[in-house]
């Protein structure tokens, strides 16, 4: 069999942040898929790196007083270290500030640049630094007068320079038939329509440059060091840069044989970048487009996005990895980590993480399918074989059970259509019967009777029957490695198999089963008793007396905010602002410059209100639109909350709701009125109230 070609990547990530479970989720998914291809032989490449530029990160250095070199080191080493606990079988790892990428975008430009595709125009218009996009006046609300970005709720920044631009609106037709394209460039099918209704809408040219003197920690301009390449330009060409930069690829071989195997898994949140700019980038460049772009959905932390600056969605998953590992005594963790989030989750869709399906998922299939059937069959083995199992031909009569070959080939198609989800169930599947062979077959029924018939000698009967469960064992270690690797590699020794096994796909085992001796049985799961679940899950979850501590400002507050302000970074943590309102609350007798009086809070009209209905407003990232039942009447809304809440967790619940806000049109919704939320970079969290009461509740 000729040896097919796999390239798979993760996202850049950025340096604003260590790994948290979101990045770990993507990279374990990489990860799996390109163990799977690796043991079917195919020529496998799995890159993930470090996205290093741009002005957030120049603040964030800045506010740390460090340098920023040693500032993405740091954080490149905390992502390397990460990356290698969690059992990341990456070929190389890209970082947006090494030599060879600054190369690559250098060439990346020259070859956009000689298509006529870049020329010099006056950029006047805005760009969040939160999001390191631009915006248009579509993307932007009015509040107080003031420009402010819905996703981070503080004002854009005018940006007014002579900026390169990128001739994007020529390759519109282009990226229609691409996504048109028999295979399906953009998976799942859901997101062609998306992104092609977004292209549809008008693609206008994109500004690919700004000024050093604003923006200096970038790639400069090649020929124009007064300018710098925009982030996002820098940070797609990285896919390139390690298959040699864009002349390599283009000069065909085995560069452009790989890169021809490309799939960029991302989530959703990039998906304009990958599936629009990149592209057409591409196009420009005289390069062919990568085979396709995955895009997998967000998880959640029950119901609410992954965010680090909500603490109780701030999940690491190399804390719990560790803390399991102390509490079953085992070193699990990690594995069981990996295994939940390909198994649990469908890869296109979004996800809710909790702790308490974490841990059903380990006493369950862990534990009582998987480790019992290992432990059965090597104890077994050892009691009536003394540990050794002598090879066997084949399945034999079939017991009416699917043959092994047959579920092979079915996890197989999971995992290369991307669906490890359903991969592991499938395996899971084989687990259970396999399991429930065992009980049919009851050999320790067979050793009773041939304790009577033949004392003392070996039974043929039983070596079949337990022959046949370690055929079963060992295919089912070989097609679970791709998600647990050392666990595979666990159970292969308890059979007295090669551990490298673990690393061949089973279609290529020679034997049904060559036999082996047992080592000792080893619970490879240990149960976790009640108690210490709860010990678990208690120290995971933040304390919840932390929550509450101030009452929930209204979003409105955010946008008021001084000017400077904008140079705080957007991720950072909410400071408890109201601790030093309230010490100088008993000592004002008379009203300081900026205090209002109760007629003036009388003028904001805040009631209750139900959520009835909720979802995104399309062709944007955060914004959601809401209908709310006010008791007497419903509204529509337009929030920018996307970025913390999804959509189905905010059907039924009571919003504080600001009534009197005058209507605004976003995105050609008419919003009314203004959920209030907690948050001053991004939202953190909506004001709610401590019991239910019927919607249209005046609040005062
Ligand atoms: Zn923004």
């Amino acid at each position: 069999m000729s040896a097919s070609r796999f390239y798979i990547t993760t996202p850049i990530y950025y340096v604003n942040a260590t790994p948290h479970l979101g990045t770990f989720y993507t990279t374990v998914v990489a990860d799996a898929l390109a163990r799977f291809h690796r043991a079917t032989g195919d020529d496998t490449f799995f890159l993930t790196g470090l996205d290093e530029h741009g002005q957030k990160i120049e603040r964030i250095a800045a506010e740390r007083g460090l340098a920023l070199q040693t500032y993405c080191d740091g954080v490149a080493a905390q992502f390397q270290e990460t990356w290698k606990r969690a059992e990341i079988s990456n070929d190389d790892f890209v970082r947006t500030t090494s030599e060879r990428h600054k190369k690559a975008v250098a060439e990346m430009w020259g070859r956009m640049e000689k298509a006529g595709d870049i020329y010099q125009a006056e950029y006047d218009g805005m760009y969040c630094v939160g999001c390191e996009d631009w915006k248009s006046e579509d993307d932007v609300i009015v509040v107080n007068g003031e420009k402010v970005c819905p996703i981070h709720q503080r004002p854009v920044e005018r940006v007014k320079e002579k900026n390169y631009f990128f001739r994007l609106s020529k390759y519109a037709d282009y990226l229609l038939e691409l996504y048109e394209q028999p295979g399906g460039f953009l998976r799942p099918e859901s997101r062609k329509n998306e992104v092609a209704s977004f292209v549809r809408g008008g693609l206008r040219d994109l500004s690919i440059s700004r000024m050093k003197k604003s923006v200096s920690w970038c790639i400069p301009v090649p020929g124009d060091p007064e300018h710098t390449v925009y982030v996002w330009i820098d940070a797609l060409t990285n896919y390139l840069t390690v298959l040699g930069g864009p002349n390599a690829v283009a000069a065909g071989g085995a560069a452009a044989a790989r890169w021809a195997a490309c799939t960029h898994l991302i989530a959703k949140d990039i998906l304009r970048f990958h599936a629009v700019y990149w592209p057409a980038m591409l196009k420009s460049a005289g390069l062919p487009p990568p085979k396709g772009v995955f895009c997998h959905g967000y998880l959640t932390v029950k119901g609410q996005k992954i965010s680090k600056s909500m603490p109780a969605t701030r999940v690491d998953p190399m804390t719990i990895a560790a803390d399991l590992d102390a509490a079953t005594g085992t070193d699990v963790g990690v594995e069981l980590m990996r295994y939940f989030v390909l198994r649990e989750y469908s890869l296109g869709g979004d996800g809710d993480f909790t702790y308490e399906a974490l841990l059903q998922r380990y006493e369950s299939d862990l534990g009582n399918d998987l480790g019992n059937l290992l432990n059965r069959t090597v104890n077994m083995a050892q009691q009536f074989l003394g540990g050794r199992v002598d090879a066997s031909a084949g399945e034999g009569g079939g017991d009416g059970l699917a043959t092994l070959a047959d579920e092979a080939a079915q996890v197989r198609a999971h995992w290369e259509t991307f669906t490890p989800s359903q991969a592991l169930e499938q395996i899971w599947h084989s687990v259970r019967n396999a399991n429930r062979y065992i009980d049919a077959k009851k050999p320790w029924v067979v050793a009773k009777q041939e304790a009577q018939t033949n004392p003392g000698g070996r039974s043929a009967a039983i070596n079949e029957i337990l022959a046949h469960c370690c055929a079963w064992l060992r295919a089912i270690a070989s097609m679970v490695a791709p998600a647990m690797p050392e666990v595979a590699k666990k159970i292969l020794r308890q059979l007295g198999r090669p551990q490298d096994e673990a690393n061949v796909w089973p279609s290529e085992f020679k034997e049904f089963w060559p036999g082996g001796t047992m080592s000792k049985a080893e619970p490879m799961f240990p149960r976790l008793d009640a108690e210490r679940k709860a010990a678990l899950i208690a120290k995971w979850l933040p304390p919840e007396a932390a929550a509450p501590a101030a009452p929930a400002k209204p979003a409105a507050d955010a946008n008021t905010v001084a000017t400077t302000d904008i140079q705080k970074p957007a991720q950072q943590d909410v400071q408890p602002r109201s601790k030093t309102d309230v010490k100088t609350d008993a000592a004002a007798p008379s009203a300081a410059p900026g205090q209002i009086d109760l007629a003036d809070f009388e003028k904001i009209d805040l009631r209750t209100a139900r959520v009835l209905t909720c979802e995104r407003v399309p062709k944007t990232e955060k914004l959601l639109k809401l209908t709310l039942d006010l008791g007497t009447e419903q509204r529509t809304v337009v929030s920018g909350i996307a970025g913390a809440y999804a959509p189905e967790a905010l059907v039924g619940r009571t919003v504080v709701y600001l009534a009197n806000l005058k209507p605004a049109k976003l995105r050609g919704v008419v919003s009314q009125g203004m959920i209030l939320a907690a948050g001053d970079a991004e939202v953190l969290a909506l004001a709610a109230l401590d019991r239910d009461v019927p919607p249209g509740t005046k609040i005062r």
